[in-house]
């Protein structure tokens, strides 16, 4: 068991990240790491500046030469009955040919491509594709609305679209193409639409725009050779969940993002490539999917699953059936999915074969102790080693994580950072709080992964980022930092509540009331309060089998004054039917807030909800509150 406070960092960081950029195959070696300025005025990021190489030859070509064979991708179809091997050698044929289809049809260096696809092995393939010729990917979750996709398409200016007939679901379809047509009566400035079969869905064809994949991949050769990039040429620009407001398109470059994918990969998940299946759960419409589903895994040679449809079907064992069928080592997944198959009987898990499994991973929101224990001993054994990994999408990469090996003794803590992070608390002032304490976490040093602005519009990313501390990348969490000099996640720092003076993050309340036998999620938000400055307001889900009444509400109540104190005791518990999500299954707490706060009609940007119906229920049972 190594020891977790030893975790050594690199005295010389530039050295650090060169050497870790010869992971890569590059065409030309990078002779520089970073060259970067924070300064509000001159804010510039770049990394391996000198550096030429290409996305595509680290996750395919060096892999191919080295072991065709090996299967690079397993995919789990919606159906249980449905799964395919694919090795390397035909992953890297498959994206040579939607390369040359899309060279063909005159997509270019630097042009956008939008892929709005299911979860299927052609996302893989478009998103190599794309990076193969050099051209721009910027996927849209299949689950989004012809008007959130329109305004994505307009906002990066893409000339190109590969979608599907359709995307299937929990054994429901999804009219993807449907969907494109009609956010083409909105966006302008596509050429091509480019379709994989996948449904049979009847759809639309518009000549001279719409092309078939399995037509168009028989004209044209299995080779494509690698454009030539630059290290600070854009890979990608992918939009945020939305959690806090307007999406924002995150602009990341080549050599960088994949020096620290294939980086933090390794270093947290230790998968052996020739033995080890490998899966991570989310949507390539994530950053997760991007940098753990297909980037990162495929960098290091990993069999990586992908699935295509949802944890609850068929029922809610689906994801322990999977790990059964395919013998997965590593299962990465969110918070929202291990506090979804809590609420189900443990038979549905344990059923299952999962002597396989070695490492659980958690992502995307924080997870609540409780949660973190139920998926520690019961899916895991008890035996499994947990890493909840911080990150976000403006970072790349996974950047404050336990690692397998160390003690599993702080449910639910961050802890450290990887070698090469360098965070920050700081005080209201700006002022670094050194040992324990609690406040704005930030980054005081650039790392390669980092994004290099939001697309169109760099000021925003100035002013997002860097301009709430001078010269610190600001995450907009909170963190606290505990006598181990271990870090701990508080939450969005605008969800922070000031309760009479007290500072309180809503994940600890939210962490308390679940700990109550009838609760199964909670989410917690501030409201102003004569007296104290702020209330409390906790949304809570009841789990089956409890019907909401005031007793309940009361005995809730006392469980956050018995688990943490007076002073965080609730002011208004409402049980609700379900909280309001984003697409990637974020608890979207400003619409919480606005609610509470008794302005329902200033609800923001709402286009990356998952279930809008859920709002007017909410809003409607926060009346009976003064
Ligand atoms: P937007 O920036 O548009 O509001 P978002 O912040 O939800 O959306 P992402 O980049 O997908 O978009 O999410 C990153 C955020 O998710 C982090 O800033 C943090 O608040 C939360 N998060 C991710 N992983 C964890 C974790 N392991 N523990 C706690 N919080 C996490
Ligand atoms: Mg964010």
């Amino acid at each position: 068991m190594s020891d977790r406070t030893s975790r050594q960092q690199p005295s010389d960081l530039d050295a650090f990240w060169l050497k870790e950029a010869e992971r890569l195959d590059w065409m030309t070696k990078p002779s520089k790491a970073g060259n970067w300025s924070w300064a509000e005025d001159d804010l510039r990021i770049a990394w391996f500046e000198d550096g030429v190489l290409n996305a595509s030859v680290q996750c395919l070509d060096r892999h191919v030469a080295a072991h065709p064979d090996r299967t690079a991708i397993i995919w789990e179809g919606d159906s249980p009955d449905v799964s395919e091997r694919i090795t390397y050698r035909e992953a890297f044929e498959e994206v040579c040919r939607m390369a040359n289809v899309l060279k063909a049809r005159g997509v270019r260096k630097g042009d956008r491509v939008i892929l709005y696809m299911p979860m299927v092995p052609e996302a893989a393939y478009a998103m190599l594709a794309c990076a193969r010729i050099g051209a721009v990917h910027s996927v849209v979750f299949g689950g989004f609305s012809p008007e959130a996709l329109a305004s994505r398409i307009e906002d990066c200016g893409a000339t190109a679209i590969i979608t599907a007939d359709g995307g299937r679901r929990g054994g429901k379809t999804i009219p993807l193409k449907a969907n494109v047509d009609k956010a083409l009566e909105k966006a302008s400035g596509i050429r091509l639409v480019l379709m994989v079969q996948v449904t049979d869905e009847k759809v639309a064809f518009e000549d001279g725009r719409d092309l078939w994949w399995h037509e168009a991949r028989d004209d044209v050769t299995p080779d494509c050779p690698p454009e030539p990039m630059k290290a600070e040429d854009p890979l990608f620009i992918l939009y945020t969940s939305g959690s806090t407001g307007k999406p924002k398109g995150v602009v990341h470059t080549t050599g960088g993002y994949m020096t620290y994918a294939a980086y933090t990969h390794e270093k947290v998940f230790r998968v052996e490539p020739e033995r080890e299946v490998y899966w991570c759960t989310a949507d390539v419409g994530w950053i997760t999917g991007h940098s753990y589903i297909v980037y990162g895994p495929l960098a290091n040679g990993c069999t990586t699953l992908m699935f295509e449809g949802v944890p609850s079907y068929p029922d809610a064992g689906r994801m322990w059936a999977v790990v059964e069928k395919h013998e997965v080592a590593v299962l990465y997944t969110a918070p929202t999915a291990v506090r979804a198959l809590m609420r189900e009987s443990d038979e549905l898990v344990t059923k299952h074969d999962r002597s396989s499994l070695r490492l659980l991973g958690s992502v995307g929101e924080p997870i609540n102790p409780e949660a973190w224990r139920w998926y520690h001993e019961v899916p895991g054994e008890g035996r499994c080693d947990i890493v909840d990994t911080w990150w976000q999408t403006e970072t790349g990469g996974i950047m404050i994580t336990p690692l397998p090996g160390d003690p599993m003794d702080k449910p639910a803590a961050a802890t450290k950072p990887l070698p090469g992070i360098v965070p920050a608390i700081l005080d209201a002032d700006g002022k670094p709080i050194e040992g324990p304490g609690e406040g704005g976490l930030v980054i005081t040093q650039s790392w390669p992964g980092q994004a290099r602005t939001v697309w169109g519009d760099h000021e925003r990313f100035v002013q997002t980022y860097f301009s709430t501390y001078k010269g610190a990348y600001f995450t907009g969490d909170g963190a606290r930092r505990d006598e181990d000099g271990d870090y701990w996640i508080t939450g969005r720092l605008d969800d922070v509540l000031n309760v009479s003076g007290h500072r309180m993050g809503t994940a600890e309340i939210e962490s308390a009331l679940i700990t109550h036998k009838a609760a199964a999620e909670a989410a917690v938000v501030g409201y102003p309060h004569d007296v104290k400055g702020q209330g409390v307001h906790c949304y809570v889900i009841l789990k089956e089998g409890y019907e909401p009444s005031d007793e309940l509400a009361l005995e809730l109540k006392k469980t956050v004054r018995e688990e943490i104190g007076p002073v965080a005791t609730p002011d208004r518990v409402q049980l609700a039917p379900g909280l309001p999500k984003t697409r990637s299954g974020k608890i979207m707490r400003r619409i919480l807030r606005k609610i509470a706060e008794g302005h329902p009609d200033q609800l923001g940007d709402t286009s990356t909800l998952a279930e809008p119906e859920i709002v007017d229920k909410l809003i409607e049972g926060a009346k009976g509150f003064k």
